[in-house]
């Protein structure tokens, strides 16, 4: 993996509109510094019509390339030379690499899922039944990455028909359609698709802090599954209301936090070639929303 110099000034950056709550300036500067690299890490908010350009900026010398997020993440595929294959079946990109004037696209959300589940857990996705919540961005990298590891099927749940059935139909264009299938938002198709399900993830704002509804589950209490691993992509509070009924149930548990710092992990790696320093990425992170260490 190529390494990059300490001496000259160079620039990465998050692209994304609106950005003020972002995480990653906080982790990713906090990783540059830990090398000494002469690396600053910039918030890039703009507009969709300013959008090229903002990717264009990235084929300079100058930067290392860059974040993408909402609302980006699938409008600048088509703005990059090369598309990593995991990002290719996913058709959304989170992280851009300038490699000497050539942009290559990567999907590091995928990468961090997987990573999560495989330090965090005693997971392993293959021949596994998944009931995944959600169908927008988040639920199409975890979708990908779990159908590519080898879980045996895959149910999407989602609040909007044609949205759930959009997303199976983008998973059978990747190669994936004899293992999807959708259940409605329904008690007696949800309970179906719940009994016997070995992981739940759920991948809607619903249960975040500062969400659309905090202190709700995507979930009937009573359907969420005793001896399953649930995972969580929300991870502000660290314990939303799905993890606590799930947790006094007996499952296995887990919050968003370690997919977003391996998520980061991944692209500070392949923008520098350097090992991330995590430990540190997750203490400030854990600052940044907790305001403790001890979360
Ligand atoms: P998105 O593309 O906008 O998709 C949002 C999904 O959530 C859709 O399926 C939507 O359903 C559903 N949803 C939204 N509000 C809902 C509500 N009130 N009730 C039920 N369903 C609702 O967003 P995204 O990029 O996938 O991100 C989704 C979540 O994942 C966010 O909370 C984000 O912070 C989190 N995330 C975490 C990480 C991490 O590293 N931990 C990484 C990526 C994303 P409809 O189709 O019915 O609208």
């Amino acid at each position: 993996m190529r390494k990059i110099g300490r001496r000259v000034a160079r620039k990465a950056g998050i692209i994304g509109y609106p950005l003020a709550h972002s995480l990653s300036p906080v982790f990713q500067q906090a990783a540059f510094d830990y090398y000494g690299l002469n690396v600053t890490y910039e918030k890039w908010e703009v507009t969709l019509d300013r959008l090229e350009e903002a990717v264009a900026r990235l084929r300079s010398q100058e930067h290392l390339g860059s974040n993408v997020t909402i609302p980006y993440k699938e409008a600048a595929v088509p703005l990059l030379d090369e598309i990593a294959e995991m990002a290719a079946s996913i058709g959304a990109v989170n992280t851009i690499v300038n490699k000497n004037g050539k942009l290559i696209g990567y999907n590091t959300d995928a990468i961090g899922f997987l990573r999560a589940l495989d330090e965090d857990t005693d997971y392993e996705p293959d021949g596994k039944r998944v009931v995944l919540i959600g169908a927008g961005g988040a639920a199409r990298a975890v979708a990908v990455a779990l159908l590519t590891s080898g879980a045996a099927s895959l149910t999407i749940v989602n609040r909007d028909d044609e949205r759930a059935r959009s997303l199976a139909a983008a998973l059978a264009r990747a190669g994936f359609e004899d293992r999807v299938l959708i259940a409605p938002l329904e008690r007696g198709s949800l309970s179906r698709a719940l009994d016997g399900v070995d992981l739940v993830v759920n991948t809607t704002p619903v249960g975040m802090r500062h969400g659309p509804c905090p202190d709700a589950s995507p979930l009937p209490d009573d359907l969420v599954p005793g001896d399953a691993l649930i995972f969580d992509l929300v991870y502000n509070p660290p314990a939303t209301r799905l993890l606590a009924v799930a947790g006094d149930k007996g499952s296995q548990t887990l919050n968003g936090l370690p997919m977003l710092v391996y998520q980061g992990a991944a692209s500070f790696e392949l923008w520098t070639g350097e090992k991330a320093p995590l430990g540190l990425m997750f203490d400030r992170v854990r600052l940044a929303l907790y305001g403790r260490l001890d979360v």
